[in-house]
């Protein structure tokens, strides 16, 4: 199961699927993106190349 310090980008939609709830945490009021995978976190620490949004 995934956990708050996984990096939001090694997520997979099946990740997303059980643990939904955990997911919109770490999307929630986000304020980083990645540059490498285009997801966006309120974390840095949960992107690969994380970068200002
Ligand atoms: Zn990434």
């Amino acid at each position: 199961m995934a956990s708050d310090k996984k990096s939001l980008c090694k997520w997979k939609s099946d990740d997303i699927d059980k643990d939904r709830k955990r997911f919109k945490k770490l999307v929630r009021n986000a304020q980083y993106f990645c540059r490498k995978c285009g997801r966006a976190a309120g974390a840095k620490d949960n992107l690969c190349k994380p970068d200002d949004l």
